[in-house]
């Protein structure tokens, strides 16, 4: 591990800390503690701003709309955003440039880098992911969404679910078997779709809570162009694997930031529930304590093998295990703090129902009845469950045999 920073970031550091403190406003309480609308109005309006002061797309080459830094000058952008509780853009940049626009920079055609990249990071064009399928999640490369080639185009047939912010994306990205005939993982190839394709019918999934984050998305003899594959036909496998490895590296600086923030109010909730002074709560809250500052330590190790060889290896599925079943504890304390008034939800609601309820965000029982109930919970399951990821290291860090295949 290595924990010197370059005087290039940090210089970096300076210029951001700078920047938050003339475009945040003075008494900023961090981007959960306004209502809804105004967060939603908010995070639009700030996007624009990063945008506009050449703070997106910082390790992109120039010539596709980036600013040619490094990753390290990414990871401090992403550290000080989170330290000043704002976020880097709406939820679904996650899709459009971390895993998309990554995965186009890695495998893209130029002419594909030049179409997409700038419109991308100008917030143009959003993507959401069309990956999962009613039968191939954790197996994904048993999918069975059919692509063929007619002519000079590809024809879409199958159905993909739980494809988040379906209704609000222009483009999808969609893995697509290509060749039946082959091994399975052979055989598939990632395809670009705009969202307006004839064929293609969006239903939103109404979920416990009564909103409608996920869809599924059915494609009926949709036609695409030939050129609109990206890496080699047959060749999406690769593609894919590498686009969800995107995802990870700035997690590693994020998620200690984030999750301390979470428990500072995990903190202000037991003394707000008057429990502070019991020595069971104590004992408990020290342990997710314990459990942040272990996150830290070990995104440093994760960021310092990023940074230096971009490659995050299997450390990026302990990272993943780590958070995400901390996070199921984290959400079991607030309950059992809260007592049976927890089951009444009240005042303010997390704006997703994934990661935990936004910095600044009042205590509330729906907050946290939410979290507990949805997020901590979707947690283990997507970007692989953690079965999978236990698969992983078994397999990648333990040397133990493979799985038998099931079936
Ligand atoms: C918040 C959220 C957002 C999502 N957004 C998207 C999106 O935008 N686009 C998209 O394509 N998908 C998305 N997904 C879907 C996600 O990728 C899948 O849910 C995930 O891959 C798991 O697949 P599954 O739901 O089919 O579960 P399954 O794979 O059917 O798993 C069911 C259970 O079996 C276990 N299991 C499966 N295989 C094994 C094994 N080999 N060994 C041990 N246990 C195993 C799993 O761990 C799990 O507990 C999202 C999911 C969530 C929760």
């Amino acid at each position: 591990m290595d924990l010197r920073s370059s005087p290039e970031a940090e210089a970096f550091r300076v210029r951001v800390r700078a920047f938050l403190a003339e475009h945040l406003p003075a008494d900023w309480p961090g981007i959960g503690a306004l209502p809804a609308d105004e967060a939603a109005e908010f995070v639009a309006a700030w996007r624009k701003t990063l945008y506009a002061n050449g703070l997106l797309g910082l390790a992109w080459p120039t010539e596709y709309g980036g600013q040619g830094m490094t990753k390290l000058e990414q990871v401090v952008l992403v550290e000080e955003c989170a330290r000043a509780m704002v976020p880097l853009g709406p939820a679904r940049d996650t899709i459009s440039v971390k895993m998309v626009g990554n995965t186009l920079l890695r495998w893209g055609t130029e002419e594909q880098k030049r179409a997409f990249l700038p419109r991308i990071l100008s917030g143009e064009d959003s993507w959401c992911q069309g990956f999962s399928e009613p039968n191939a999640g954790s197996d994904l490369a048993g999918l069975t969404t059919r692509a063929v080639l007619d002519g000079d185009e590809w024809v879409i047939d199958g159905q993909k679910i739980w494809t988040s912010f379906a209704t609000e994306a222009d483009w999808i990205f969609v893995l697509a078997r290509t060749d039946p005939i082959v091994p399975k993982h052979r055989g598939i190839t990632f395809l670009l779709c705009p969202m307006t394709t004839p064929g293609i019918d969006v239903r939103p999934i109404r979920m416990l809570t009564g909103g409608s984050e996920f869809n599924e998305v059915f494609f009926t003899g949709a036609r695409i162009p030939a050129a609109n594959v990206v890496g080699p036909v047959h060749g999406g496998w690769a593609v894919a694997m590498s686009l969800l490895g995107h995802e990870r590296g700035e997690e590693a600086a994020l998620n200690p930031i984030m999750f301390r923030h979470e428990h500072d109010r995990l903190v202000a909730l037991a003394r707000e529930h008057g429990r502070i002074g019991e020595p069971v709560i104590r004992e408990q809250l020290a342990w997710c304590f314990e459990r942040v500052e272990i996150m830290r330590l070990l995104g440093m190790r994760i960021l310092t093998q990023y940074l230096r060889d971009g490659d995050l290896g299997p450390a990026a599925s302990i990272s993943k295990l780590y958070w995400s079943e901390y996070h199921k504890v984290v959400a079991n304390l607030a309950m059992q703090i809260m007592g049976p008034v927890g089951l009444v939800p009240e005042g303010h609601v997390p704006p997703r129902a994934y990661r935990t309820d936004d910095p600044g965000a009042p205590n509330s029982t729906a907050s946290w009845e939410h979290i507990w109930m949805l997020n901590a919970a979707s947690g283990t399951v997507y970007a692989g469950t953690s079965q999978v990821q236990r698969n992983i290291l078994g397999e990648s860090i333990l040397g133990l045999p493979k799985e038998p295949p099931v079936g």
